[in-house]
């Protein structure tokens, strides 16, 4: 068996790394990045068996990847990216048939899920949309949650051994799709709640409080959410947050501005109204475009909010 993996950033070159030390015992590994530097780090790093040179190969296409390997994920920035690299020139489509099994973990939205979905499977193929939540840290540690949107739950269970080397939640969310669908509505009380804790953490500092304290405060009463908790966007509270570190690595602002983006699309679609999900789209649009904070993780929604406080 070989494995394949398209897109190995932020969050894929760890879930590859987990996927390839789950499987390496049965199955070779081949991938694909249009940035070279990330396929050769992973070549150093998982390629080192003197007997077996050929464990970890890298392709120059992602039909190279289809025509190669039988259970493929990919995991990439948005829709275009994945219009891109399935159907484009050397896309996976030309590669693919009845003996694949292809999980996009991107989030995208939900019509071009439901659209890879419907052309890989008039293919023969098994398509799953399985996007995830937890963060770098949880791609590193494997604890991510899938959320994953299948024909059917057969499809599911074929996806499911795969997921469990990079996941410890993978939940069934219906049919193709609707992974994303849970994705999309995460992320906006996730990119709403990283604001509102940022403004509250900006003002109980600007009043005097002791961020540290202030944190510890929020996080054993009614304020407390996970982006006070677990990923405090202000700098020193947590040890190991991108904050305290300058803001580098995580999750990236253009990646959030683009999932609020996601959110306010359906709720135009779906005549839903989403004031928040509306306001705090346009306060990531700003940053991203921003010079200084279009590199930086989305929590320095924190820092935009202390520099345009003076
Ligand atoms: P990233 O930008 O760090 O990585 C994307 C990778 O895809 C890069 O290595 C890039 O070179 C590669 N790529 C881009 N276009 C390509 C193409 N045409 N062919 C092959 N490779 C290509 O992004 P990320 O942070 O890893 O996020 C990936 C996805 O996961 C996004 O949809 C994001 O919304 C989602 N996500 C990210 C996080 C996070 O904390 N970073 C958390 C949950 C979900």
């Amino acid at each position: 068996m070989r494995i394949g993996f398209v897109g190995l950033g932020n969050m894929g070159l760890p879930m590859a790394t987990n996927l390839f030390n789950g499987f390496k015992n049965e199955a070779d590994f081949i991938i694909y990045d249009i940035n070279q530097t990330t396929t050769s780090n992973f070549l150093k790093d998982h390629n080192t068996d003197a007997n077996n040179k050929d464990k970890v190969k890298v392709a120059k296409s992602p039909l190279e990847v289809a025509k190669e390997a039988t259970v493929i994920v990919t995991m990439l920035p948005a829709s275009q990216h994945v219009e891109s690299v399935y159907f484009g020139k050397d896309g996976l489509l030309e590669g693919l048939g009845e003996n694949h099994l292809v999980v996009d973990a991107s989030t995208i939205d939900q019509s071009m899920a439901t659209r890879v979905a419907k052309v890989l499977q008039e293919k023969g193929a098994k398509a799953v949309d399985a996007p995830v939540s937890g963060g770098t840290g949880g791609a590193q540690a494997g604890t991510l949650t899938f959320m994953v949107g299948s024909r059917s739950t057969e499809d599911f269970d074929v996806a499911k051994p795969y997921l469990e080397k990079m996941g410890k939640n993978i939940v069934y969310c219906g049919t193709n799709g609707n992974g994303q669908v849970a994705k999309i509505c995460n992320n906006m009380l996730l990119g709403i709640s990283m604001i509102a804790t940022s403004e509250t953490m900006n003002l109980g500092v600007r009043m005097g409080m002791d961020p540290k304290l202030l944190a510890g405060i929020l996080n054993t009463s009614s304020g407390r959410c996970w982006s006070s908790e677990v990923y405090n966007p202000c700098p020193g509270v947590l040890e190991n947050s991108a904050a305290t570190r300058g803001y580098t690595g995580g999750f990236g602002m253009p990646l959030m501005a683009k999932d609020l983006r996601l959110a306010v699309n359906a709720a135009v679609d779906t005549k839903s109204t989403v004031m928040l999900g509306a306001l705090a789209q346009q306060l990531y649009n700003q940053m991203a475009a921003n010079k200084e904070f279009e590199h930086l993780d989305f929590s320095a929604a924190y820092k935009w909010l202390a520099e345009n406080s003076k």
